[in-house]
């Protein structure tokens, strides 16, 4: 079985892909520096798959620490890329850190995979390179737009470095998948995303609003040109998502000629609006949310969601899982988590 390195794996996504990577019956190598994530993560994993997967506290900025890695790690056949800072407002105040941070940890594994002969990587892009997309739903083929922030930046360089990287080096694979909103949590709720202080994100924090942790939700704008004006998302569990980073490893290590740089968009294809989740939230939890709206959020766009025929045909995968039971897992996460009063 593949032995798989996936940085940033005790992360949100990276946790639910190690744990589909391992019911897979593939070895997992993770590296992370814990700077968004617990350790803790590890034994949800073990508990959900019954394997404990290999971990190694390593900073991908430290470039000898990584190489350190795949000298302990000499079989490693693919990479999954998750490791990164991703909240876009830090990104506005710190915009040197995230461009060290997310680009210096590409180079340094791009560098690893020359050195020490890794054909395969997977790395996690997002749809907020398509910024306000002219045509919908976006596809693979949508111009890109200038990054409304530091961190959307990133992603735009990093695909470009991916592509760069590509032509220079023979017989090396590289897939990009452009993430829309990942949201939800694993259905045995032992692991899910873990937000450091106030979320950003929508689901958190209606969830932590249900539980009482936050007084209120604010929803940014109703005056969209939308249905019912609040701004449209294409919300995609993660494990749904989870499960498309097994098929591009396997479409990677099944072609090993590949000598391609190859783009997916990974959504459900389907677009909800603000209230439409408020409203699936409170009928499958029964929970009230306490909800008011406010003006709009600086740097959002009006609406995206993903036309996903190129995954659907090409990588065999399409989103399962409905938006309620979704929302639904995000709640029974929450619900945990504050049981163990990990959080405040
Ligand atoms: P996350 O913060 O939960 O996970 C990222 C992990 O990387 C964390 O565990 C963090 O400790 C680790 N990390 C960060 N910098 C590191 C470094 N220099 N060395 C080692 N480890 C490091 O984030 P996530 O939501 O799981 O996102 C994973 C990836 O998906 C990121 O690249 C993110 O930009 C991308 N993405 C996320 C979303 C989203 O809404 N969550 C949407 C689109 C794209
Ligand atoms: N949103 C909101 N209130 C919040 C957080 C988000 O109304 O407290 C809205 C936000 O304006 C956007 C949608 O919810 O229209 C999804 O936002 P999120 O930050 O989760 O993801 P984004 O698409 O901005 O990356």
């Amino acid at each position: 079985m593949p032995k798989i390195l996936v940085t940033g794996g005790t992360g949100y996504i990276g946790s639910h892909t190690v744990v589909e990577l391992l019911e897979e019956g593939m070895e997992v190598v993770i590296i992370d520096n814990l700077s968004n994530s617990e350790r803790e993560v590890l034994h949800g994993i073990a508990a959900i798959t019954g394997t404990e997967p290999h971990f190694e506290e390593v900073d991908l900025r430290d470039r000898n620490a990584t190489y350190g890695v795949f000298d302990l790690h000499p079989d490693i056949e693919a990479i999954i890329h998750f490791a990164a800072f991703k909240a876009v407002g830090e990104s506005v105040e710190k915009p040197l850190d995230y461009y060290e941070n997310n680009l210096l940890s590409l180079i340094h594994l791009l560098e690893a995979m020359n050195k020490f002969k890794v054909d395969n990587l997977v790395f996690s892009s997002s749809c907020t390179v398509y910024g306000e997309p002219d045509v919908l739903p976006v596809t693979e083929s949508a111009a890109l737009k200038k990054a409304g922030s530091p961190y959307g930046n990133t992603k735009k360089i990093s695909e470009d470095i991916l592509q760069d990287t590509m032509r220079s080096l023979k017989g090396k694979g590289v897939i990009s998948l452009r993430y829309f909103n990942p949201i939800g949590a694993h259905p045995s709720a032992k692991i899910g995303e873990l937000p450091l202080g106030t979320p950003n994100n929508l689901v958190p924090f209606i969830t932590q609003t249900a539980a009482g942790i936050r007084e209120s939700l604010s929803i940014f704008g109703d005056d969209y040109n939308t249905p019912d004006g609040s701004a449209i998302r294409d919300y995609i569990n993660v494990v749904d998502l989870a499960l498309a980073h097994v098929k591009a490893i396997r479409r990677l290590l099944d072609q090993k000629q590949l000598s391609a740089f190859e783009v997916f968009n990974l959504g459900t294809g389907k677009g909800l609006s603000v209230f439409e989740i408020i409203k699936a939230f409170e009928k499958t939890t029964g929970e009230k949310l306490n909800y008011k709206v406010v003006g709009r959020r600086e740097g959002d766009i009006e609406k995206v969601y993903a036309d996903t025929s190129y995954a659907n045909s090409e990588l065999g995968w399409r989103a399962e899982k409905g938006i309620e039971e979704t929302l639904q897992s995000a709640w029974n996460w929450e619900m945990n988590i504050r049981s163990k009063n990990k959080r405040t």
